[in-house]
């Protein structure tokens, strides 16, 4: 493909008689000798792209972009290496991370309790005594190939010594060290409280269970003021280096928003941010009716814009992560359908979660009433998480023309999930079959807490079926094909934050954000998939992760 933008071919044909508007139309940037992983529609591989502004101007072979370039191009010799276009997580709760960033230890993929410990280890050395270091979700104790027991007070405290560590794996369990224990209070809540663990003599052992955590977790300090800003930027940088772009941001808390609001005017927000969010004060249907008929989407630039309603339509019936089976009862269903017939009226577009098998069917028939008064066809109303949707679901959601957002908790809770729900485990989720079903579906993480956020490692997950450390999450014949796996977090993905035009394949005319990587992704063995490391990631034509230029490779955030 040899495609180029008219006014530039025009400004080749006449050669010296236009210099001027040669210099003008000239790109900034051209990228050439690279193995360019398109992901058009027809899945075009190119060898250059020139990029002008924050757009790509021309894709094609090395000497089609590269006589483009004029003396003022910056030139990138990609030696040979694969570049896809930026990887977009379709709900992740970016915002609320920002908060907790610089205190995080990202477990993210790590596959060894060694390494985490070294980690964790690193991070004491860095900080101040007495410094918090959390970590809250992203990872399960389940990952740990060498060694998954729980994690014992005694072993964070010797990796720890001198602050207070708190590591809540996924939405399951958390470790304290003794500082932790001492500074939250746990030795004095042990005795009432079932879900703080405890040895033979009475005394806490480290571990509380979810019943017990999250009083603990709000406890933690967490950013606020100039110190957000700082870890936000910090979270930012981590997120390009895994080479993620944009996002459809689950909850956009309106004390976080003013940070990400204040970086995009400075022109140093390196992601772009749909909101996925819904009016205040949700619990009094009476009260919400009126103000979700006053909600106003698409306000926004393609930097930041609130683009969906969601994620919950009503309370009651959000799935959590590990039940075996949800109830939705009659009359919950019939309130659903209340708030869910005034957004359809409203005309906006629903991002909902819905998991568990019963709770999808609940919804469907809920939405096949609606659709009857105000069809919703075309407002891109979308079923999230979806780890049981099954090919009955499928076909219904088809009728209805409803989209599948993909968020495979099984990469880090495939453990979990088998403990929670036996052998239906390995069918959570039947990608292949949504895949088949030619639906609108694509991934998402749900990250930071429910699920680890890297999307190599994602994709890894769908094409192999292992959870983080190598176990089978996934039976064999629900994996997918890489090119569908990549399809799914690039081109899909930007319907998904309604940037079709402007994001999800690398094509003249869209914006520039793409990804250089240390390897092929369609070549490299299936298995070294999560390995793959970006070298560069550049965001509307801009440079924001360069590998080269990082003092250290770090495998997670810096300490504060
Ligand atoms: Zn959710």
């Amino acid at each position: 493909m040899s495609r180029t933008l008219p006014v530039v071919t025009m400004a080749l044909l006449l050669a010296g008689g236009v210099v001027a508007v040669r210099a003008q139309t000239q790109p900034d940037l051209v990228l050439t000798n690279g193995k360019i992983i398109t992901v058009d529609e027809r899945f075009t591989i190119a060898q250059a792209v020139a990029i002008k502004g924050d757009r790509i101007v021309a894709v094609g072979t090395n000497q089609d972009v590269g006589r483009l370039a004029g003396p003022a191009t910056r030139r990138i010799d990609l030696k040979g290496r694969a570049v896809t276009p930026g990887l977009i997580d379709n709900h992740m709760h970016l915002l609320r991370a920002g908060t907790t960033w610089q205190y995080e230890v990202r477990l993210d993929g790590v596959g060894t309790r060694r390494q985490a410990l070294d980690m964790l280890r690193a991070r004491a050395a860095t900080v101040k005594p007495g410094d918090w270091i959390y970590t809250l979700g992203g990872w399960a104790i389940e990952q740990f190939a060498d060694d998954s027991k729980p994690f014992t007070r005694e072993e964070l405290d010797r990796a720890a010594p001198n602050n207070p560590v708190l590591l809540q794996a996924s939405y399951r369990e958390a470790f304290l060290n003794s500082r932790a224990i001492q500074l939250l209070g746990v030795d004095e809540a042990a005795a009432q409280n079932a879900a703080i663990v405890k040895d033979g003599a009475g005394k806490p052992t480290g571990r509380v269970l979810e019943a017990g955590f999250r009083q603990l977790v709000a406890k933690l300090p967490t950013a606020s003021g100039a110190e957000l800003e700082a870890s936000t930027r910090l979270m930012l940088r981590d997120l390009n280096r895994m080479g993620l772009t944009a996002f459809g941001s689950a909850g956009c808390e309106a004390e976080v928003m003013p940070t990400f609001r204040k970086l995009a005017d400075q022109g140093q927000l390196t992601v772009r941010v749909g909101c996925i969010t819904s009016p205040p004060g949700g619990g009094n249907v009476d009260q919400l009716l009126p103000r979700i008929a006053q909600m106003k989407l698409f306000q926004g630039d393609n930097y930041i814009d609130n683009i969906f309603y969601g994620e919950s339509v009503y309370g009651p019936l959000h799935d959590p992560m590990f039940i075996a089976k949800s109830d939705p009862k009659p009359e919950q269903l019939a309130t659903w359908r209340r708030i869910a017939t005034e957004i359809a009226k409203a005309r906006l577009p629903l991002h909902v979660h819905a998991n568990l098998t019963d709770t999808l069917d609940g919804f469907l028939d809920q939405i096949e009433l609606i659709n009857r008064e105000y069809p919703i066809r075309n407002l891109r109303w979308t079923l999230a998480h979806v780890n049981q949707l099954n090919a009955s679901h499928l076909e219904r959601m088809k009728k209805l023309g409803l989209y599948a957002a993909v968020h495979p908790w099984a990469v880090i809770n495939g453990g979990i999930n088998q403990a929670v729900f036996g052998d239906a485990a390995y069918d959570m989720a039947q990608l292949r079959t949504i895949q088949n079903s030619g639906i609108m579906w694509g991934f998402g993480s749900d990250g930071t807490r429910a699920n680890q956020i890297q999307p190599f490692t994602t994709l890894w997950w769908a094409v192999t079926g292992k959870m983080v450390g190598g176990a089978r999450a996934l039976r064999e014949s629900n994996t997918i094909a890489r090119e569908d796996a990549l399809i799914a977090y690039t081109r899909r993905n930007a319907f998904f934050v309604f940037q079709e035009d402007n994001l999800g394949s690398i094509a003249p005319g869209k914006l520039a954000d793409l990804v250089v990587l240390d390897r092929d992704y369609l070549t490299v063995p299936a298995d070294q998939i999560k390995d793959i490391k970006p070298v560069t990631t550049i965001v509307g034509g801009r440079v924001v992760y360069d590998a080269g230029a990082e003092p250290v490779a770090l495998a997670a955030s810096a300490g504060k």
